[in-house]
């Protein structure tokens, strides 16, 4: 589950953006493919973009 700016549960995705390449900002690592969702807030609409991060990336620290 995320949560929107707004302060409003976003409770699932709302579509499937498939992959996109994300740089990060480690300066030696590749770009790399990640799942990309679409999470739409009911309450002030906006639509925000989030990768599914394998857990395995999440614990080595590399939030986006
Ligand atoms: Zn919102």
């Amino acid at each position: 589950m995320k949560q929107c700016e707004c302060g409003t549960a976003l409770k699932e995705a709302m579509f499937n953006m498939g992959i996109s390449t994300l740089t990060t900002k480690e300066k030696y690592a590749m770009p790399k493919n990640y799942q990309m969702d679409a999470w739409f807030c009911p309450n002030c609409g906006k639509v925000q973009f989030y990768a599914r991060i394998p857990e395995s990336e999440k614990q080595k620290g590399n939030q986006l």
